[in-house]
């Protein structure tokens, strides 16, 4: 048996007691009011548990968060950076608060009404203040897929590949929430043959399935992060889709990497599972061969066994259709040297930074995170629904989601999803 709360949990949900993941929300307007202030609360079944009413209360009584402001502020950057003994303090309190056999909350009726708020009443928005957003390349079929269709099978994943995890730094003021539509963008275009690059509306978007770890405590500048400690420098995982215009990455990711063909806009899921919530769901990471350099040698290897999803609904259709099912847990580069890594050089983290996975590819046909892969860059285009696909058309919605099974409960992301509008003008 799962743990149980007096809020009614369906078997099926992403949020029981043992996920509690944590998100910034606001009540909907009602029409005329004034928008009401944004502030934190953690999913439990179909419900929002508003954290600055529980602080109001009181009920945050341990040594770590009495007192604290952290509840009542408009991103989780505080509570973020205040580390693991909060984090582990707030997780304890909320699941003895909620919890079928404690009076406190399930008594007080009042409260109750105050502090309990249907989730279809509430509008989630960004859950941080992000100051700096990485983005890695950490899947080894995504980079040997990649490579071999860029620049043939001989090259495919090139020398450093297998020595340090590869990123590039992204552009954080297009994050979104998730459900924000994404604008079709205009740019350069890979030539071909002897033409020149052609200026348009991307012929070539797609979507990236990653998912992206939230940095707690940073670290001071000069001061690199011991892998072996990152972990207690991230507090959990969202889902992102790191939108791409290939046609636009292919012609100008040589020699600096990517740009604009990625920063006009990254779609986030709403709420933050917390590696304390995944830690039934650890596993070994891969063997990694040859053995990475000592800074980047772990003691234990951890990966997270989450099941990956990508769906798309195209314009004018009820119903979505599946086209890959993926796995977290085929990182080669783990969360933990990815931290080690971005910090070795003395670069400093901070609170609210956003490291990105990288498309998380499986080995087989049906795993691959991209419409690049999935489609061998247009080449076989994706049976859906009746149609077929190349590269996402305008109306089309791309949703993801993640769900971690257990024995009797779930620990799941929600969904993270976005909206294919035309090109502007
Ligand atoms: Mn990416």
């Amino acid at each position: 048996m799962g743990l149980k709360s007096f809020v009614e949990v369906p078997r099926e949900s992403h949020f029981p007691l043992e996920n509690l993941p944590f998100g910034i929300f606001r009540p909907k307007p009602s029409p005329g009011a004034a928008a009401e202030a944004a502030r934190p609360g953690v999913a439990i079944g179909d419900f929002v548990l508003d954290l600055s009413a529980v602080a109001a209360a009181g009920l945050f009584d341990g040594p770590v968060l009495r007192g604290s402001e952290c509840f009542f502020q408009t991103s989780l950057n505080i509570f973020l950076e205040m580390g693991r003994p909060a984090w582990k303090e707030a997780r304890s309190t909320l699941q003895k608060i909620l919890s079928a056999d404690e009076p406190i909350l399930r008594d007080n009726a009042n409260l109750r009404e105050k502090s309990l708020l249907p989730m279809i009443e509430v509008e989630m928005l960004l859950p941080i203040v992000i100051g700096d957003y990485t983005d890695f390349f950490s899947s080894m079929h995504h980079a040997k897929n990649c490579g071999t269709i860029f620049r043939g099978p001989e090259n495919a994943i090139p020398q450093n590949w297998f020595h340090l995890p590869i990123a590039y730094h992204g552009r954080s003021s297009s994050v979104v929430i998730s459900g924000t539509d994404i604008i079709r963008p205009r740019g350069q275009g890979h030539p071909t043959g002897n033409s020149p690059p052609y200026f348009g509306p991307s012929r070539k978007l797609d979507f990236e399935l990653e998912m992206a770890a939230i940095v707690g405590p940073g670290n001071e500048l000069g001061k690199p992060i011991d892998v072996n400690e990152a972990a207690d420098h991230i507090f959990g995982l969202v889902l992102m889709n790191d939108w791409s215009a290939r046609d636009m990455q292919a012609w100008e990711y040589v020699p600096l990497g990517p740009f604009l063909g990625k920063s006009f806009g990254t779609t986030i899921s709403p709420w933050i599972v917390t590696l304390d919530a995944l830690e039934p769901f650890a596993c070994a990471a891969p063997k990694q061969e040859p053995e990475p350099l000592p800074y980047l040698t772990e003691k234990k290897r951890i990966n997270y066994d989450i099941p990956l999803e990508v769906w798309i609904k195209p314009k004018g259709y009820d119903l979505p259709s599946i086209v890959t099912r993926s796995n977290f847990n085929h990182l080669y580069w783990t969360l933990t040297q990815q931290v080690a890594h971005h910090t070795i050089n003395g670069c400093n983290l901070r609170s609210g930074d956003l490291l990105g996975t990288g498309t998380i590819s499986g080995p087989e046909p049906e795993s691959l995170g991209c419409l690049l892969e999935l489609t061998w860059n247009a080449q076989k285009p994706l049976a859906l629904s009746g149609l077929t696909r190349k590269y996402l058309e305008d109306g089309d919605e791309v949703i993801f989601t993640a769900c971690c099974k257990g024995k009797d409960y779930n620990v799941g992301f929600g969904t993270c999803t976005g909206k294919v509008l035309p090109a502007s003008s």
